[in-house]
């Protein structure tokens, strides 16, 4: 195991953070030497420690395993990957999901790879498509080290997280959501490659999109490989990156049996995927459920009060069903908020007071609902 602990800039005058990557396995390169790349973060929400909780126990397992011998692959783990939002507290109260300094939601905003390599690139693309992945990650690793000189800590977390991950064959990105079942988001292009994820995690519910805008990371690693695609179409280009973003159930769930046990599922995928040797566990039959991100009713309270659930979480519900009501004890109003579809009750809210504009609960439908940036902040 490598440790490469990287500095980022703007450090305020007598304090300085750190963000620490370990690496395990031997050397990939990205060049078609036939080595192929993982790269798992957690926490990049800083307050969504089920991952990191992960990731220690990967750290622990792929030590293990490296002592062993059976790593055939590259292997970046980054456990945590947002030493900034980790450090936040206003008032005892952990702020991970936002900067504090500007606003701005720590998954959001990753530069667009294929904008940044497509001039570079587009000159020597050839029919050969495993020479057109090499010269692609080449391109932007060197696209992202051409960069002009982060103008913050927050950009400068966010370059080197995406310079690690960006020439990977697999990216996770684990998060989790308030109280949730486990979930995964990826392309619906990568779907076939990643429902083995979603079995093996025993995921209740997977959400497809094509581009959920908002620039976040696993899209921010995957997406560029389509559109380079799309924009040179006459040259072979492989999805090269199966990227995910995992939400590991609620804030709460970092239970130390089940994440050894998330761990091991995303090993035995890795094994799957070409980077582990030995035996694992065959992958159980049947197929993981998975529905477009654009179906997903968030449902909102019309007013303030306090919420009391009326459904559990995984809840199969029909249209019309009530999820929860809300209360102002003042005024004696009541509200009961339905799904608008037929769907699967996978996220809740951990407050249980309704603020204006905040979804309260979030339906996995099968039709479409909603339109354009899909991503709240
Ligand atoms: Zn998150």
């Amino acid at each position: 195991m490598q440790r490469i602990d990287h500095t980022l800039p703007w450090g305020s005058l007598g304090s300085e953070r750190t963000l620490s990557v370990f690496r395990f396995g031997p050397a990939a390169d990205g060049d078609g030497s036939g080595v192929r790349k993982a790269y798992i973060q957690a926490s990049l929400h800083a307050d969504e420690l089920p991952g990191m909780r992960v990731a220690w126990a990967l750290k622990q397992r792929l030590r293990e395993l490296e002592a062993a011998g059976q790593l055939l692959g590259t292997i970046e783990l980054v456990p945590v990957a947002n030493p900034i939002g980790l450090a936040q507290a206003v008032y005892a109260t952990q702020q991970g999901r936002f900067e504090l300094h500007s606003g701005a939601n720590f998954n959001r905003e990753f530069s667009d790879l294929a904008a940044l390599v497509g001039e570079r690139v587009a000159p020597q693309l050839s029919s050969d498509a495993a020479a057109n992945t090499a010269l692609i990650r080449q391109a932007m690793r060197q696209a992202l080290a051409d960069l002009p000189a982060a103008g913050s800590e927050l950009a400068g977390l966010r370059r080197l997280l995406l310079t690690h991950a960006c020439d990977a064959d697999v990216v996770l990105d684990l998060h989790c959501d308030f109280e949730s079942i486990l979930l995964l988001y990826t392309l619906p292009a990568l779907w076939p490659q990643v429902e083995p994820l979603a079995r093996r995690l025993g995921a209740g519910m997977s959400l497809l999109a094509e581009d959920s805008g908002g620039g976040s990371f696993d899209e921010a690693c995957s997406l560029p490989w389509s559109r380079l695609a799309q924009r040179f179409a006459d040259k072979p280009i492989d999805m090269a990156c199966v990227a995910s973003t995992l939400e590991l159930r609620g804030m709460l769930d970092t239970d130390p049996a089940q994440a050894a046990a998330d761990a091991e599922a995303i090993l035995a995928y890795l094994a799957e995927q070409g980077l582990l040797a030995g035996q694992w566990p065959a992958l159980a039959a049947g197929a993981a459920p998975a529905r477009p991100f654009a179906g997903a009713d968030y449902l909102s309270a019309p007013h303030a009060g306090v919420v009391s659930f009326l459904k559990p979480l995984g809840a199969v519900l029909k249209a019309g069903e009530a999820v929860f009501e809300v209360v102002d004890p003042v005024n004696d109003r009541v509200s009961v908020v339905c799904c608008h579809t037929d769907g699967v009750l996978y996220a809740r809210e951990r407050l249980r007071y309704a603020l204006p504009g905040l979804w309260l609960a979030k339906v996995a439908g099968e039709t479409t609902l909603r339109h354009g940036r899909l991503l709240s902040d």
